[in-house]
């Protein structure tokens, strides 16, 4: 409805998500217990389809943890609990009868150490990310999801010719791109990237922004980043968190980036964004 006009998500690129449209995420009043210790109250943010959103904050004030339990990640912890709703296209995806793997199959996970399969091929790097989505498809099909998400994730020129080679004999920044083209093969509606870049140099951090400014308008993208520079250069909207030694964490401000930057509301954002604490 109200779309940036500069944005892709206007642009009439074709939505890159199974589902064949961009689609939304928002979580209402998510509150989130490791055992007694809570990590985060009463988060509300919705995160704009098509479109990059950033979460930003100090470590410890639970960016990881709240990414995670966008796709139900959290789960794997024993003590993990939750309280709160996660909308994904409008429905909640811990409804009963919703399974993990259903909502990991929309909802894709990039981290900040690149973890391909380092013996396996390129090829069945990227063809993994399909098997372990439970997604069954053919040889040619096969070949043209490779292609397709290898593209999007800006290797395909890089690799083509050796789709053979290991996983493990990329660079640290390839290694970043075929993990981020693993999570395209399955046609995920979001794509959830923690630190992305933090073990990447400079150059590799730049291919990566390439690839998640080429992607937006085609899935949704939340991306947890420590650099302001990076959340400034691709996020449209942006989410300051914050936890002090008594508090959970909590969202302080939400927005358009350009205005937590360039006008924030509370001192604290002005504070973080500006490297003051
Ligand atoms: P961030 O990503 O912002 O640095 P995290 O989400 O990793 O923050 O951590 C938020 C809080 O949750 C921290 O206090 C951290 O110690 C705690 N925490 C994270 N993961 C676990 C876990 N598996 N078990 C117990 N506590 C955890
Ligand atoms: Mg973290």
């Amino acid at each position: 409805p109200d779309q940036d006009p500069a944005a892709g998500a206007g642009s009439g690129v074709a939505a890159a998500g199974r589902s064949g449209r961009l689609v939304g995420l928002q979580t209402q009043d998510l509150s989130a217990w490791f055992g007694d210790h809570k990590v985060l109250e009463r988060v509300s943010l919705s995160m704009a389809p098509g479109e990059v959103t950033a979460l930003i904050g100090p470590s410890g004030c639970g960016k990881s943890t709240y990414l995670r339990i966008l796709n139900r990640m959290h789960e794997m912890v024993k003590s993990a609990q939750l309280a709160g709703r996660v909308l994904l296209d409008g429905d909640d995806i811990y409804a009963p009868g919703r399974r993990p793997a259903d909502v990991r199959a929309r909802v894709g996970m990039v981290f900040q150490r690149p973890n391909p399969f380092p013996a396996m091929s390129i090829y069945d790097n990227v063809v993994s990310g399909l098997k372990l989505a439970g997604i069954k498809a053919g040889r040619a099909r096969r070949e043209e999801l490779v292609e397709t998400s290898l593209t999007q994730a800006g290797l395909w020129a890089e690799v083509r010719n050796r789709l053979r080679s290991p996983g493990g004999a990329l660079s640290g920044g390839q290694q970043q791109r075929l993990c981020i083209a693993r999570s395209l093969a399955v046609e995920p509606d979001v794509l959830l990237m923690d630190e992305p870049c933090s073990a990447l140099d400079p150059t590799s951090t730049r291919r990566v922004e390439e690839t998640i400014a080429d992607l937006r308008g085609r899935l949704t993208i939340v991306i947890v980043t420590h650099n302001m520079q990076q959340a400034a250069r691709v996020s449209q909207n942006c989410a300051f968190f914050l936890a002090t030694h008594d508090t959970p964490g909590r969202i302080v401000e939400a927005g358009p980036t350009r205005q937590l930057f360039e006008d924030p509301r509370d001192e604290r954002t002005s504070d973080y964004v500006n490297g003051r604490f």
